[in-house]
């Protein structure tokens, strides 16, 4: 029996990957001799885990180290300090023959299928190219296993002789997944997948991925910086804010009871469907500080309505609020004040 207690609570027994306290700060580098002059604290301390055939999303504003966290699991950056564990081997110190049996495993969709996919190969040779590096299956199976992942990410045949840039924005991102399948993975990393697309073609990418999610038992990290794009795919919901997750919980209990201000903040921006449903209008002050020198004490304060004096010295901790809903704000845990509403 499974009975460790992470920051986000005990893992089930089928966990696929476990992100524990992962930092990842960049050099700033000055002057003519590149000295370091500070560092981008883009990812700070974050843990989380994703268990098959699930989808965790990861919403945050530009900047705030989503595609960082990405860029470390799928192992394409190294961490600063931190442990990632994949089925329950380590992969963080890995390299690249280490990380070998798993590499196939965990595969990428990016934003921008155009400058992912090679512009000089066409598209069956796209979604071969992975099965080719990574097993030595004969080419007759390779044809067959190409002719149908165009067929369950919803591409004709017709389309297998093309070459990129005659697809159009959703059959090019259609493409990407397909290649992303084809070494049969187990983890995908789809970071911001449909936020170049037109809202009709978003909903039908993410409608084929939950799909895809169904027959193969996929799991996914899928990362938006919008959190109505991740209502829909997610089971679960980590929300990040200048390199730190502040709220992580079931979609329901955060889209229905969120508890970090800056979540209400970012719900403030999705649109209710239901005219019953009143949900709290919290407006942020000022801009993002920099993530070269982050606020002290909490790092949403310099933004935050509902900062108070420990806000700006003492850096909240994770603390479990319901069972399975976690969050880091000084004013859920019981000693404070209840935040009150700012209505607008
Ligand atoms: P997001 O995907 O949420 O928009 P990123 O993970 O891309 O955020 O970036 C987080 C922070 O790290 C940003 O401040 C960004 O400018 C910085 N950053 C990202 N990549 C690098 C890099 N290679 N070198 C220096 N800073 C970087
Ligand atoms: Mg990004």
């Amino acid at each position: 029996m499974n009975t460790r207690v992470t920051s986000t609570g005990t893992p089930p027994a089928n966990v696929l990957l476990e992100v524990s306290h992962l930092t990842k700060h960049y050099p700033v580098r000055k002057g003519v001799f590149s000295q370091v002059s500070g560092q981008v604290h883009a990812v700070d301390d974050v843990s989380f885990w994703i268990a098959e055939g699930e989808t965790l999303g990861l919403v945050g504003e530009s900047g705030c180290g989503k595609s960082t966290t990405g860029k470390t699991i799928l192992k394409l950056i190294d961490p600063t300090a931190g442990t990632i564990d994949w089925r329950g081997h380590r992969i963080d110190q890995l390299s690249g023959t280490g990380m070998r049996p798993y590499r196939r495993e965990l595969q990428a969709v990016f934003q921008d299928p155009y400058s992912s996919l090679n512009p000089r190969m066409r598209a069956a040779d796209i979604v071969a190219e992975p099965i080719r590096n990574f097993e030595s299956a004969a080419v007759g199976e390779i044809d067959e296993r190409v002719a149908s992942l165009f067929e369950k990410v919803g591409l004709r045949p017709d389309q297998m002789v093309k070459y990129p840039y005659e697809f159009s924005g959703g059959q090019r991102q259609r493409l990407g997944i397909a290649r992303a399948l084809a070494p049969r993975p187990k983890l995908i990393v789809c970071d911001e997948p449909v936020s170049a697309l037109d809202v009709s073609v978003q909903a039908q990418v993410i409608n084929l991925l939950m799909d895809l999610q169904d027959e193969l038992g996929l799991s996914y990290l899928f990362v938006a910086h919008d959190l109505a794009v991740v209502e829909h795919i997610s089971h679960r919901v980590a929300v990040m804010y200048l390199g730190k997750i502040v709220e992580l919980t079931d979609k329901r209990s955060l889209f229905t009871n969120p508890q970090h201000p800056y979540t209400e903040a970012l719900l403030s921006a999705v649109p209710v469907p239901d005219p019953k449903i009143q949900r709290k209008q919290v407006i942020l002050l000022g801009d993002v500080p920099s993530p070269i020198n982050p606020p002290p004490g909490c790092r949403f304060h310099t933004r935050c309505p509902y900062a108070e004096e420990r806000c700006r010295v003492e850096e909240p901790a994770m603390k479990q609020v319901r069972p399975g809903h976690f969050v880091a704000c000084h004013l859920r845990d019981g000693s404070a004040a209840a935040p009150r509403a700012k209505t607008v």
